[in-house]
C-alpha cells in the first residue's frame, strides 16, 4: 500500500488521481486551497483518505500537509504536483500582475511543495508526478506565459530526475493534451489587455477557449488510467505525454529540433578554443 500526496484534488486530474488511488487501496493524503470542498469525497473512504489544506504558494501550508501524511500514514511515497492553472495572450499583452502569479502557482509552487516532500521522500524513496503540458514540449503563439511556465517544470523535474536517482526517487513528468476537466473554464486565465495587431495570429489561442471547453477530446479517467500505470512501473518514464494531441506535438518538437541540429551542425559545432 503506497501513500500519496496529490496537490490541487478540488477538480480535474487531482481529484480523479485521489479516487483511482483509494479506489486500488492505497492511502491519499488529498488536498486543497479550501479543504472543505474535498472533505466529502475524503470521508467515503474512511481513514484511507484524509482532505489537507495546500495552497502552493503558501510553503508552509505544504510542509503541513507533509508532517499530516507522516502523522496519519508514517510516511509518504508519490508525491503528485498537480494544481496549476493557464494564462492565454500574447507576450507582448501579459502584465506582470497576470503572469507573475501564473508562475508562482505552476513553477514555484511546484518546487516549493517538492522541498517540503524531499526529506520523508529521500527516506524511504518514491515517486515525484510533475503535472506539465503539451505546452511544457512546444511552444506556441498566444500561450508563452503558460508554455515559459510549464518549460520552468520540465527544467525543475529533469534536474531532480538526476538529483534523486541516488535516493531511489523518480520523477515523472506528465504532459498531457487538452483533456476534458476544468481547466479551459475556472483554470485559464486570459490577458486583460488585447491588442488588435494580435487578432489574426496568436489571438486565434483566446477563442480556443469559447470553442473547446467541455469538447476535449481527452478522458481524465483515461488520463489518470495511464499515470497510475507509469507510478507502478518499474521503469517509469520521464516524460509521459498523454493523448494524441500531446504526441503529435511532441514529435513535431523533435523533428524540427533535429532538423535545426542537422542544417546547422558543420557550422555551429565549430566554437572551442583551438587547441595546440
Ligand atoms: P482543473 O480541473 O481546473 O484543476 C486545477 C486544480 O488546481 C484545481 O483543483 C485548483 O484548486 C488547483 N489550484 C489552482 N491554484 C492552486 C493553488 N494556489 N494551490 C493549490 N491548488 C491550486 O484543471 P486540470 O486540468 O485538472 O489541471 C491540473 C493540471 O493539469 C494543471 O497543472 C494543468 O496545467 C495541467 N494540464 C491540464 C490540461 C487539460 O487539458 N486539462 C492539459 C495540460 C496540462 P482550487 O479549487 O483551489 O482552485
Amino acid at each position: 500500500m503506497k501513500t500519496w500526496l496529490i496537490t490541487g484534488c478540488s477538480s480535474g486530474f487531482g481529484q480523479r488521481l485521489a479516487i483511482a488511488a483509494a479506489d486500488r487501496g492505497d492511502q491519499v493524503v488529498a488536498t486543497a486551497r479550501d479543504p472543505r470542498s474535498i472533505e466529502d469525497m475524503a470521508a467515503a473512504y474512511g481513514g484511507r483518505m484524509i482532505a489537507l489544506p495546500l495552497d502552493v504558494t503558501d510553503a508552509a501550508s505544504a510542509v503541513s500537509a507533509v508532517a499530516g501524511a507522516e502523522a496519519s500514514f508514517g510516511g509518504l511515497d508519490i508525491l503528485v504536483n498537480n494544481a496549476g492553472y493557464g494564462l492565454y495572450g500574447a507576450i507582448e499583452e501579459g502584465a506582470s500582475d497576470e503572469y507573475r502569479p501564473m508562475f508562482d502557482v505552476n513553477v514555484f509552487g511546484l518546487i516549493e511543495t517538492a522541498k517540503a516532500a524531499l526529506p520523508a521522500l529521500r527516506s524511504r524513496g518514491g515517486t515525484i508526478v510533475n503535472f506539465s503540458s503539451g505546452a511544457g514540449i512546444a511552444g506556441g503563439g498566444g500561450s508563452g506565459y503558460y508554455n515559459a511556465a510549464k518549460f520552468a517544470v520540465e527544467g525543475v523535474s529533469e534536474a531532480l530526475a538526476d538529483e534523486l536517482q541516488p535516493f531511489g526517487i523518480r520523477v515523472i513528468i506528465v504532459e498531457p493534451g487538452p483533456f476534458r476537466t476544468e481547466f479551459l473554464g475556472r483554470s485559464t486565465t486570459m490577458a486583460a489587455r488585447q491588442m488588435p495587431e494580435y487578432a489574426a495570429s496568436s489571438g486565434k489561442r483566446r477563442r480556443y477557449r469559447e470553442t473547446n471547453d467541455g469538447n476535449q477530446a481527452g478522458d481524465p479517467d483515461k488520463a489518470v488510467a495511464v499515470i497510475l500505470q507509469a507510478v507502478d512501473a518499474e521503469e517509469p518514464p520521464l516524460h509521459l505525454p498523454l493523448g494524441p494531441v500531446a504526441y503529435a506535438i511532441a514529435e513535431r518538437k523533435l523533428r524540427a529540433f533535429k532538423a535545426d541540429m542537422d542544417a546547422w551542425r558543420d557550422i555551429a559545432i565549430h566554437t572551442d578554443f583551438d587547441r595546440a
